[in-house]
């Protein structure tokens, strides 16, 4: 399990085991949203403030554990070293957060290249848009509160950033080198609710 590239992605998830106490991660602002041309209202946070043609597709994790949530799984990326926080988004499982909740990583509101799955030229954490959902979906399917949280926001994101459903995927998905999200992830749902 020292292979560089291929293992990443599995420690990153595993990551999410190391113990986390401190709130660090911005959590997704409750209440405020944003409306426009009448598109469904989604939270401001959502909304980066700066534009960016970055983003061509999206990729889906989960933490492969029971509990979690962004400040959790900041702290155990920055013990391996990293920056901070890998994944764009987190969705809540009840937890460290509510059922169902957003929180939105720094590298979201700052527009920056995630580091969620490692691939030969980096593309996916170059262009791809990392959501990881608390739980182990090898073990059970998200919750419904997940998977309408999911469905929300990638369908912003398609629309926004003119991401095709086809360009949904799971980080096992497009490495062959994890389960990751779990057998119980139904990928293709999600890109039917997104078409
Ligand atoms: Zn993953």
């Amino acid at each position: 399990m020292r292979q560089p590239l291929a293992v990443v992605g599995v420690r990153l998830c595993v990551g999410a085991l190391l113990l986390a106490a401190a709130v660090t991660a911005t959590p997704a602002a409750a209440g405020s949203s944003s409306r426009r041309n009448g598109a469904p209202s989604v939270p401001r946070a959502w909304v980066p403030p700066v534009k960016s043609d970055r983003w061509e597709c999206i990729v889906i994790h989960h933490s492969a554990t029971d509990f979690g949530g962004a400040a959790r799984f900041d702290k155990g990326h920055r013990a391996k070293g990293w920056d901070e926080l890998g994944y764009h988004f987190v969705i809540g499982n009840g937890s460290d957060t509510r059922d169902g909740q957003v929180e939105v990583g720094p590298r979201w509101t700052e527009q920056r290249h995630g580091a969620h799955c490692r691939s030969p030229e980096d593309y996916y954490n170059e262009h791809g848009i990392g959501i990881c959902l608390v739980g182990n979906f090898d073990e059970g399917p998200p919750s419904a509160a997940q998977v309408q949280s999911l469905t929300k926001l990638v369908r912003f994101l398609c629309r926004k950033y003119d991401i095709p459903a086809s360009h949904v995927y799971t980080h096992g998905g497009v490495t062959h080198q994890t389960r990751c999200p779990g057998k119980n992830f139904d990928l293709k749902s999600l890109r039917r609710s997104v078409r």
